[in-house]
């Protein structure tokens, strides 16, 4: 496989990809390789977790230059990602003995019951390359502390990044058999779906969820979806500082080149405040650094994925061609790597695909409402169900809009967040299942009823 620069366009590493007999002996390999680490303490798996996470940061420096030189993130949102990412190694060793402890429910009388969580088996985990790190943890820290193996294949974007978590789990006295990183694109992925894993574990696109959904019924085994979303952010009258309001949005919109999950895709501003909202907006904007990824002042660096640029181009003109006004932005720029203007289109409706189609990249509709209610019926006007924000002085405006969410995660006075303390879930086309908090770990497990008596 050869991984490119997106910012330079030029070849930067092979990797031999790995191909279906290879996955049907790692599978056997990983099948016996989970016997015995199940049968270790949640305590020993639990150390092995808290070594990799040290290992990761104490070499942060070395792998964001690895994930920026693969995906073309700037390098600082890299050195942000990995940082951040450590809240999960956190989150495990302060909660992950007590998430996986047997329940005993009655200790007294004839018959004893408890609830044992036992791990699923061997699982695989196809996952996404817009952060590596965020949406790999999700899954396979939770998943091998939880006392299952994993088959981890990363996105074809972000492999180099994958083999990385590989050393450093080994380094952290993950067995070999217990953890296995397989490169590969989609056919790869594919590949998996038709071998007998215990668990199927997704994050990327609708599309391809929906495709891995149809495959995998049939096997009746698990099945989780972390998929895309059209987030809605709502902005009312009552901010207290439209330009501060404004360069939240506009964070929340193009933080990581708008290739979030849960990035700000769509934005309604109450009428009152529209035009300075606009404006404060455009002015946010247009001070973004765009260009060399590998410079610490970039915000703005290439699209990691060349044939997203036809995406936003098509989102543009379909725009424009139904009213939008283009106050920023527009085009790709005419240079070797995958670079976009940071687009703004404002007077937009919901004809436009724009403000309904998933964007992730650097663009963005805004439009205009009168009423809470117009606002909450656009927000909802959506085939996906991942988060929805306010913004708003008033807390009780705030969970009065926010509870008619068919989200999984709503935000008042923030956006475009994740955290390990609360789940993690999409509705809709957004995905099936949870990850993050007690939730997500007993994702990878499957409980055990004891009726007992002595
Ligand atoms: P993608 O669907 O193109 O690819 C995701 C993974 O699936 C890759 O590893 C790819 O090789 C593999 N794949 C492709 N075709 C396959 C097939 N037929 N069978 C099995 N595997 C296959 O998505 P992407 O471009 O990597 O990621 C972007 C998408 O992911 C966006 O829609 C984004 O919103 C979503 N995402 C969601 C979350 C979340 O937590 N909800 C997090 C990150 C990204």
């Amino acid at each position: 496989m050869k991984i490119k620069n997106p910012a330079t366009d030029t070849i930067i590493a092979e990797l031999k990809e790995d191909n279906i007999s290879e996955v049907n002996t790692t599978l056997e390999i990983l099948r016996k390789g989970q016997k015995k680490w199940a049968l270790l303490q949640v305590k020993e798996r639990l150390n092995c977790i808290i070594k990799f996470g040290d290992l990761i940061q104490q070499n942060k420096e070395e792998l964001a230059a690895i994930m920026t030189s693969e995906t073309g993130k700037p390098l600082q949102q890299s050195l942000n990602e990995i940082t951040g990412a450590q809240n999960r190694v956190d989150h495990l060793k302060a909660n992950a003995e007590k998430w996986l402890a047997d329940e005993i429910l009655v200790d007294a009388g004839a018959t004893h019951e408890k609830i044992v969580y036992e791990p699923l088996g061997v699982i695989a985990n196809i996952s996404a390359w817009n952060f590596p790190y965020n949406v790999g943890y999700n899954v396979f820290l939770y998943a091998l502390v939880a006392g299952n193996s994993v088959l981890y294949k990363p996105s074809e974007y972000a492999s180099l990044t994958g083999k990385q978590f590989e050393k450093y789990l080994y380094q952290a006295g993950i067995p070999q058999d217990v953890f296995i990183c397989a490169i590969g694109d989609g056919s790869l992925g594919q590949q998996l779906l038709e071998s007998d894993f215990d668990g199927y574990f997704f994050t990327g696109s609708h599309a391809t969820g929906q495709k891995i959904a149809k495959t995998v019924a049939p096997k009746l085994v698990p099945l989780q979806l972390e998929l895309g979303g059209k987030d809605p952010l709502f902005v009312t009258d009552d901010v207290p500082d439209v330009q501060l309001a404004a360069a939240n949005a506009a964070e929340g919109a193009f933080y990581n080149n708008g290739q979030s999950c849960c990035a700000v895709e769509r934005i309604y501003v109450s009428e009152i405040i529209y035009d300075a909202f606009v404006e404060a907006f455009v002015k946010e904007v247009n001070s973004y650094v765009q260009g060399d990824p590998t410079n610490l002042n970039t915000f703005l660096g290439p699209l990691t994925r060349e044939p997203q640029i036809a995406i936003l181009e098509h989102q543009i003109s379909d725009a424009l061609e139904k009213g939008a006004v283009l106050k920023a932005g527009g085009q790709a720029i005419d240079v070797a790597g995958y670079y976009f203007q940071p687009t703004v289109l404002v007077d937009c409706n919901h004809d436009m695909k724009v403000m309904h189609e998933e964007s992730f990249g650097p663009i963005i509709g805004i439009q205009k409402v009168k009423t809470d209610e117009e606002a909450i019926a656009l927000m909802q006007d959506t085939k996906y169900g991942l988060t929805a924000a306010i913004f708003t002085s008033n807390e009780e405006r705030a969970m009065s809009v926010l509870q008619q969410m068919n989200t999984g995660t709503v935000y008042w006075n923030c956006c475009d967040r994740v955290s390990p303390n609360v789940p993690w879930s999409g509705r809709k086309n957004s995905g099936l299942g949870t990850t993050l908090s007690s939730q997500g770990i007993r994702a990878f497990v499957q409980p055990k009823s004891y009726h007992m008596r002595a």
